[in-house]
């Protein structure tokens, strides 16, 4: 009789593994900016793909027929959230600006950031990040142009670290560096470029941690939040492509992301390593996820580009096979297109994609 039940439990508990949600071990996503048409074939396309996660614009995760079928094919969703790009709010307030080291605007072509100091902006964006997901209820929040401005997508590996552009040197973010550190600018140097130089030539490690710390705090400040309204959201942050050592310590002194402090804050750090972009090889992306990974044991989801950017080289199939396979190796915990419109625009990329995912 006891074998008889005991077999029976072992019958019925395998029944019940089979029947639960699959387990999504290998985060699978897709930026998604924008989509015509009805969400549902959406997203059981995405099913037959093997993606199981949306990285969206706040206009598709607002869109409560978009989360509707998400949640019914068990797709997660992440809502992008830029933080330090915002053109609309720059068009009406040029004063928010960053400052560049030779006092102007920093910007370089469509890149141009807010001077992360400004606690009004700051608040708002937190006050944003809260009312989304207040709202919207996704399963993720995906921290995007977190840094400090820096057009990365066009820093080649034979860049020279010296013209790289370091900000912001306005009033705001000089006399905090000031108040908060204790270093006191010579008052003779009233030129911002000559008080720039003298915090780089004087004090460049302080300005690099207090730098840091305006964009750690800002994570910090966006992920409480987001966390207060849904306590187990999961907090994702774009990272600047660039290794501890990349152009001189470039990721901190230049992008201001200090990503061990940033592991600590979230659950997954996510480079934007499209290759093809800034030149690299495609084994370039694994090199970059096992150096984040090797810094923080954090949990790394590098983004990888499908379709050309910037650069009119061609960027074939075989590239994108092999860029796909090195972001897929250990130690990363998945990869995330960029992105899915880019994606269906080449059919025969979107097929080996779907070959290889299915195959993991
Ligand atoms: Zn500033």
């Amino acid at each position: 009789m006891m074998k008889y039940l005991f077999s029976l439990l072992l019958i019925f508990s395998l029944v019940i593994q089979s029947c639960s949600p699959e387990v999504q071990d290998t985060l699978i996503g897709a930026k998604i900016y924008e989509h015509n048409g009805p969400y549902k074939q959406l997203f059981e396309q995405w099913k037959q793909m093997g993606i199981n996660t949306g990285f969206c614009s706040q206009e598709l995760i607002s869109d409560p027929e978009f989360m509707k079928e998400a949640r019914e094919h068990k797709i997660s969703t992440f809502v992008i959230f830029p933080v330090f790009f915002n053109a609309e709010v720059l068009d009406k307030s040029p004063d928010l600006s960053a400052i560049n080291r030779n006092g102007e605007a920093a910007a370089e072509e469509w890149v141009e950031f807010i001077c992360p100091s400004r606690e009004g902006y700051r608040q708002q964006m937190v006050d944003h990040a809260r009312n989304l997901v207040r709202e919207h209820q996704p399963d993720g929040i995906s921290i995007d142009f977190i840094r400090h401005f820096v057009y990365w997508e066009k820093v080649y590996p034979d860049r020279d670290p010296a013209s790289l552009p370091v900000s912001c040197f306005d009033s705001v973010c000089l006399n905090h560096f000031q108040a908060e550190t204790g270093i006191s600018i010579p008052d003779e140097l009233s030129r911002t470029t000559k008080q720039a130089d003298w915090i780089l030539n004087n004090h460049e490690d302080a300005w690099t941690t207090w730098r840091c710390q305006l964009i750690t705090s800002m994570v910090e400040e966006i992920a409480d939040a987001a966390r207060e309204e849904k306590p187990d959201i999961l907090v994702n942050v774009h990272l600047v492509p660039w290794a501890k050592a990349d152009f001189n310590g470039a990721i901190k002194k230049v992008a201001g992301q200090d990503i061990r402090a940033l592991a600590q804050i979230s659950d997954y750090l996510s480079p934007m390593t499209y290759a093809h972009m800034v030149k690299q090889a495609p084994s370039w992306v694994h090199h970059i996820v096992e150096d984040v990974y090797m810094q923080t044991g954090g949990v790394i989801l590098p983004s990888i580009q499908v379709g050309k950017a910037y650069l009119d080289t061609e960027f074939d199939l075989e590239e994108f096979r092999l860029t796909l396979e090195a972001a897929l190796e250990a130690p990363s915990s998945g990869v995330v297109v960029w992105s899915w419109e880019r994606l269906i625009a080449e059919p025969e990329k979107a097929d080996l994609f779907k070959d290889i995912v299915k195959a993991l």
